[in-house]
């Protein structure tokens, strides 16, 4: 008996984890997706980490 709940548990949390991610492709984590560049300014190019925004006023790409 705790076997079925089990594994109904299991089968649900599946289902869960296949509708998520057919309707939030980009909730995905990061390690499953395509590795991307690193954000970078989009006037000089310089690469920004851990900030939107550039130095120089510009915004990343
Ligand atoms: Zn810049």
């Amino acid at each position: 008996m705790l076997f079925k709940i089990i594994l109904v548990f299991l089968a649900a949390m599946v289902l869960i984890a296949l509708v998520g991610r057919a309707l939030f492709p980009s909730a995905l984590p990061r390690v499953l997706r395509k590795r991307q560049s690193p954000p970078r300014c989009g006037t000089c190019g310089r690469y920004l980490i851990g900030q939107r925004t550039c130095d120089c006023g510009g915004k990343a790409k």
